[in-house]
């Protein structure tokens, strides 16, 4: 018997003539940017964003900007996953840990996706692929943290996602295993409590999720995050600052007070990718920064993620922030505070 979430995934819009009516688009425009960069929409989450407005549609919708000249002189792989890729889909950029596509669906297609140049279209996950990149794993000791990434996955069935946790599991080096996923925002009928439970098994396990909208916060997705944390999985969202979306402080402070309602603890908040196709989306480098520094006098610690950015060639992840230290002169350092006061503070000589 087919589950709702698969026939929800099932019935997902696909075809530039389906989204051009249920938006009123351009069907000829709109044809063009599918053919590059494949649509794909859930009826969940279409009826989410069709009563809510652009701040969702604009996240799934194509859009003929993505086709621009700004668009297509962009890299396609910005942050060399590819470079750093000692097996197909798993990279290994940082030394304790390894990012592993065991999955090449999602319950939608971003249109901002850093891996908008592959899922959809040349990301294929295989049972090779996967035992590969176990295969490399198991080798590599130095591995202790192993985040699974997609595609996503839990949009595996039980079982075969269960098959890859347990070979996962019984490599020793590893200690925690994190999955990253939009499947509580976008497709939440996917989480239930045998999910849950199937997932605990194989502790420390934690989810981040993915949420760029308090829109996105539906009953739906409350259940989902409550199923998911009733089974003791810390939860933590990945949130990608998009211009025009979520760009002000009204809106993610919203976002990240609700979500931790949810148990779900903001973890990033993402300059958004130097993608080919989603350049569009990205915000001026300090706007990041100024918003969380907004936020800090608004809003407790709890409710703030580290504004990161990916860097070009494969550079890493950086965290940006305002910098509240200074040379102080004489053993002391110049602290400034929330307000902008310089405060000294005493500065203890390293021991040795
Ligand atoms: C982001 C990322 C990770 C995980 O980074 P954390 O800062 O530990 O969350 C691991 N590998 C790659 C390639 C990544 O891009």
């Amino acid at each position: 018997m087919a589950t709702t979430w698969k026939l929800l995934l099932n019935e997902s819009i696909t075809d530039p003539d389906d989204i051009a009516r249920a938006f009123g688009l351009d069907l000829e425009s709109t044809k063009r940017v599918c053919k590059v960069y494949p649509v794909k929409i859930n009826p969940y989450f279409l009826k989410l964003a069709q009563d809510n407005g652009k701040a969702l549609s604009r996240q799934i919708v194509p859009d003929i900007d993505e086709l621009s000249p700004r668009n297509t002189s962009c890299p396609q792989d910005p942050i060399m996953e590819e470079a750093y890729s000692p097996v197909a889909n798993l990279t290994h950029r940082y030394h304790d840990r390894v990012l592993f596509l065991i999955s090449d669906t999602c319950p939608v297609h971003c249109r901002f996706c850093t891996r908008k140049r592959k899922v959809g279209k040349g990301l294929t996950v295989t049972d090779d692929t996967i035992r590969e990149g176990i295969e490399y794993i198991r080798g590599k000791p130095e591995i202790r943290d192993v985040l699974l990434s997609g595609g996503d996955p839990l949009l595996l069935e039980d079982n075969k996602l269960e098959g890859i946790l347990d070979s996962i599991r019984q490599i020793t080096h590893v200690e925690v295993i994190r999955v990253g996923t939009r499947v509580p925002g976008t497709l939440p009928q996917r989480v239930d409590e045998k999910l849950a439970r199937m997932l605990s098994r194989f502790h420390p396990l934690y989810i981040h999720t993915h949420f760029n909208h308090p829109a996105e916060i539906a009953p739906e997705s409350s259940k989902a995050c409550r199923i998911l944390a009733d089974a003791g999985i810390p939860l933590s969202s990945q949130t990608v600052l998009l211009a025009g979306i979520n760009d002000d402080t009204d809106t993610l402070e919203a976002l990240f007070r609700s979500l931790l309602s949810m148990r779900v603890r903001p973890y990033y908040l993402f300059q958004s990718d130097m993608v080919r196709g989603s350049e569009h989306f990205r915000t001026p480098i300090e706007r990041g920064i100024q918003l969380i520094d907004a936020l800090r006098s608004c809003t407790s610690e709890m409710a703030l993620p580290k504004f990161a950015v990916d860097l070009p060639e494969g550079k890493g992840k950086v965290v940006l922030d305002s910098g509240h230290l200074e040379d102080g002169g004489k053993g002391e350092v110049m602290i400034t505070t929330l307000e902008g006061e310089k405060v000294k503070y005493p500065n203890p000589a390293p021991s040795g």
